[in-house]
């Protein structure tokens, strides 16, 4: 049986040590503030920019969201930004996607201080990952390794497997993965013999939005399983991309959906602007 990585409790641990280097933080005169820019009304997004708002208030940091219309333009979209660039009480800037089609998320990005993106999601330190520097790290990735190390779980010399290459998580998990010395094979809806591919990870990273995708059969005896994946069922609950329940009997470690990887992306996020605070002072 798997030992659960409770996520859950290890963000309530990183959340008590930033609140103490907040408080050291305000002695200084700066308050720590995240903008968030949220356009139109998806209510995930909605849900989401919550429970920033929330797990930022725990700590002492302040946040103020810029809510805007569907219909906004790219000009004024990056006008926005540049505000925000510009506002010295403003530490850290994030774009709550997904956002209209119409505007070009990249192109949003990257008008963002790569001193204030906090998400790491603008090219400049996107770069500086890839090459091994100290950056913003995309939150997601950046908690899951922090998970791996809070349990001691070795990662160089491993054969890792992620399953899905976006931007915010299966690309820069490679870098990461990569950074701590393991072996690293990226899966996406075009690899073949996926199955295959998945059995000889050690560490597995599901990130691909199918509902309990990964099966038990699928996975190597010992292996250590990372569920990114948050779904919505139709009775209304939540499940990840791997099959929990039956997947567990085989893991070493796992973690759950909610409580695993979830709450450490949110904790991540306060890391980034506590830290983009300490780099402006
Ligand atoms: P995304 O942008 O939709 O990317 C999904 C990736 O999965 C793509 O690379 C896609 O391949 C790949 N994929 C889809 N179906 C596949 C299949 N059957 N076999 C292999 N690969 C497949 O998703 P995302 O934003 O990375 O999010 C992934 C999941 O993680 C979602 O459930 C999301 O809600 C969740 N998520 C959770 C957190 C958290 O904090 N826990 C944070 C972010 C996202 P192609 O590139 O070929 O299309």
């Amino acid at each position: 049986m798997a030992q659960i990585l409770d996520g859950k409790e290890l963000a309530k641990k990183i959340r008590k040590n930033l609140k103490e280097e907040v408080e050291e933080i305000k002695k200084k005169g700066v308050t720590p503030k995240l903008a968030v820019i949220m356009i139109g009304n998806d209510s995930a997004s909605a849900v989401y920019v919550k429970n920033k708002s929330k797990a930022c208030e725990k700590v002492g940091i302040e946040f103020e969201e810029f809510l805007f219309d569907e219909n906004i333009t790219q000009e004024e979209l990056i006008e926005v930004i540049n505000k925000l660039n510009n506002d010295k009480s403003i530490q850290g800037i994030l774009l709550q996607s997904p956002i209209p089609k119409h505007l070009n998320i990249n192109k949003a990005v990257e008008n963002i201080s790569p001193n204030k993106d906090v998400d790491g999601f603008h090219p400049f330190n996107v770069g500086k990952l890839s090459i091994g520097e100290d950056t913003f790290i995309s939150c997601t990735p950046y908690g899951i390794i922090k998970i791996l190390e809070e349990y001691n779980i070795d990662i160089e010399g491993k054969n890792a497997v992620i399953l899905g290459r976006s931007n915010i998580v299966g690309k820069p998990m490679i870098q990461c993965l990569l950074n701590k010395n393991a072996t690293v094979t990226v899966c996406h809806s075009r690899t073949k013999n996926i199955e295959e591919i998945i059995k000889r990870a050690d560490i597995l990273i599901a990130a691909i939005g199918k509902p309990k995708f990964v099966k038990e059969n699928m996975v190597k005896e010992g292996a250590v399983v990372i569920d990114v994946g948050i779904n919505r069922l139709k009775d209304g609950s939540i499940c990840g991309d791997v099959d929990f329940d039956n997947v567990m009997k085989k893991a070493s470690y796992i973690t759950p959906v909610p409580g695993g990887v979830g709450p450490m992306t949110i904790a991540m996020l306060l890391t980034n602007l506590v830290k983009a605070t300490k780099n402006n002072i």
